[in-house]
């Protein structure tokens, strides 16, 4: 047998690319060379910014996007009760092994010694031999005394510590609550703005995601819900969460600090393996391609992480730094789009879609539009169809359908621009606005999608899908194999 590295890549990616925007991403013209380059959905961090930015750099991406007639989403990611430094004096200071320094949480400004941090109760929290992560865990301090607001700490791993960097408090119970005061005003300019994805950190109980969902619902907002996966609680409450919100992100910047190293990959595999199983997308995030920051190629292992990630069939990967501040952000998301579509060549060349990812061994039936998704990703390998057409109202049938991973490219048509902003974080999914949809009989519309989109020849099969509604009561599921 002999090894062949290079595969003939399928015309359209499945996995979809997340960019976080940031000072090396905000003006138009690198928002442009973003989406072109293949950017699904960008991320405005919360954490950094102020909402006049946000507020422009959203404006843009709507706009570009509008020009370039792509589906583009827009994902505002709350800061939950993320620690973080404050402001240095010289935007950084650096940190010498087994020197004593303090953490405030007075509001002042940083120089060497002293790290601001703006959460109140971290006095309260930590005890005498607690341990304090800084900069995603790159720096340790352990705890020798607290004091009113001020925490005295050895440095046990030094290092240069910059202006607004997370500080973790593994095995320590942050009694911060789940949406700060800062995330509810950052909600509500997100929601203002009609952000499509509001995605929440530091979740840990189902209970987080309700509250956040009860913001929205006061505010209007039909934004889907990401919950952040970053702390081992989050871990235990995995299912629950899930349940509550409309989608996880493997949050590994955090998560590989609250937990030890290698258990990353492990949980990475199961919350994959989870939100398929409950038909909900899920992202990949942070040091994808880490080293991208500052050099033109990635590493070998940054190239074999992207891959996995495909390969356990994740629905989005996501840039942060790379795009938010590196000096390749075009590359990286170019390089991005090589990797996951060189993988993904690779494994439907060896039949590796389309296989259903549970046994339904329990005796009671599951929902039947999940159950007519894994079947229908089956059919559509039997027959070798060009696509699996869907014509979705709220993008629900759209997931459901994606999340059984069929092999043929799934095509989601709607009416609403909004609706197609939020499949297009879906694996494999390619939204598709039409005004005709819900108008014209849908026979005609998928052939008239199918040949515009070129997705398939005439006399070539596609699937459509159709009768799908969210009240289980009111399916009436109905599958046709139309010839084009
Ligand atoms: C992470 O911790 O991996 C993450 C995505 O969150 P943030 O970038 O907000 O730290």
């Amino acid at each position: 047998m002999s090894i062949v590295t290079q595969v003939n890549l399928l015309k359209d990616r499945r996995t979809k690319i997340i960019a976080t925007l940031g000072p090396a991403s905000s003006e138009p013209e690198q928002i442009r060379q973003l989406i072109k380059a293949g950017v699904n959905v960008f991320r405005q961090n919360m954490s950094h910014g102020d909402h006049a930015y946000h507020k422009e750099t959203y404006a843009r991406v709507r706009q570009i996007a509008e020009e370039l007639k792509k589906p583009v989403g827009i994902l505002a990611d709350l800061c939950g009760p993320k620690i973080r430094t404050g402001k240095f004096k010289k935007d950084s200071i650096e940190l010498k092994n087994n020197e004593t320094v303090i953490v405030t949480t007075r509001d002042v400004e940083g120089k060497p010694g002293l790290i601001p941090s703006q959460y109140a109760s971290l006095a309260n929290d930590v005890e005498l031999g607690d341990h304090i992560l800084l900069a995603d865990g790159t720096l340790e301090l352990e705890v020798d005394k607290t004091e009113g607001t001020e925490i005295t700490c050895t440095v046990i791993y030094g290092g240069k510590l910059g202006n607004h960097k997370g500080i973790n408090l593994p095995g320590v119970n942050v009694s911060a609550p789940s949406l700060t005061e800062k995330d509810i005003a950052d909600a509500k300019l997100a929601i203002e703005l009609g952000v499509d994805f509001l995605a929440l950190s530091f979740v840990r109980t189902a209970e987080d995601i309700n509250d956040l969902r009860k913001l929205m619902n006061e505010n209007g907002s039909d934004a889907r819900i990401i919950a952040k996966i970053e702390k081992p609680e989050a871990l235990e409450n995995a299912s629950a969460i899930l349940d509550a919100a409309d989608g996880i992100m493997v949050a590994r910047g955090d998560l590989g600090v609250e937990l030890n190293p290698e258990q990353v990959p492990v949980a990475q595999h199961q919350l994959i393996d989870l939100a398929r199983e409950k038909f909900k997308p899920v992202i990949v995030a942070t040091q994808m391609l880490e080293s991208m920051i500052e050099m033109a190629r990635p590493t070998r292992a940054e190239v074999t992480d992207v891959a996995y990630a495909v390969t356990l069939g994740t629905d989005a990967i996501m840039l942060s730094g790379e795009t938010a501040v590196g000096a390749f952000p075009v590359d990286a998301v170019k390089m991005m789009d090589k990797i996951s579509r060189q993988t993904e060549s690779y494994l439907w060349s060896h039949n590796k879609y389309g296989a259903k990812i549970s046994d339904n061994a329990s005796t009671t039936a599951i929902p039947i539009w999940d159950a007519l998704a894994n079947s229908m990703a089956q059919l559509a390998q039997d027959l070798k169809v060009r696509a699996v057409v869907v014509i979705s109202q709220s993008g629900m049938s759209a997931a459901t359908m994606s999340s059984a991973r069929p092999a043929a490219p799934v095509v989601a048509i709607t009416n609403r621009a909004d609706v197609c902003r939020k499949m297009a974080m879906l694996w494999s999914v390619i939204p598709v606005h039409s005004e005709d949809a819900g108008k014209i009989n849908p026979n005609e519309l998928t052939r008239k999608v199918i040949i515009d989109e070129g997705l398939a020849l005439t006399g070539e099969k596609v699937l459509l899908i159709r009768g799908f509604h969210a009240d289980n009561a009111m399916n009436i599921p109905s599958v046709t194999v139309l010839t084009i």
